[in-house]
């Protein structure tokens, strides 16, 4: 499959949390995707909603506006997470093999090595 260069994450999904309504919002990329890599960004977006992450932004907002390195660092915390939860229910192959191929995200490579740690067995999902 070919590279995806220069793009956002967010264009291929985005995990939504008003906190009335949870939804995953997929992007117009999405669809170019296999349909094990779509699976395995839903789950990885599902990951955000069960765990909060969107909420809690939205409740971090005044700290992550004066700490700009707090905020990147809870934000890698949260990605990393949420790839732990995709892997947990199966997923780290298809999502190790996407995020081979997008750019854009600054925490690609942690969380490649994260994802190829978990497939070859030192690290728990
Ligand atoms: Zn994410």
């Amino acid at each position: 499959m070919a590279e995806i260069l220069d793009t956002d994450w967010d264009v291929f999904a985005h995990a939504v949390d008003v906190g009335f309504a949870r939804c995953v919002v997929v992007g117009p990329a999405f669809w170019a995707l296999s349909e094990s890599e779509q699976v395995a960004i839903l789950v990885h977006e599902i990951g955000h909603l069960r765990k909060l992450h969107v909420f809690s932004r939205l409740l971090l907002i005044p700290v992550l506006l004066c700490f700009p390195r707090v905020a990147r660092r809870i934000a890698r915390e949260q990605e990393l997470s949420a790839d732990r939860f995709a892997a947990l229910h199966g997923h780290a192959l298809p999502l190790l093999r996407f995020l081979t191929r997008v750019r854009g995200d600054p925490d690609r490579s942690a969380r490649i090595a994260q994802l190829q740690a978990i497939l070859d067995g030192g690290v728990d999902a």
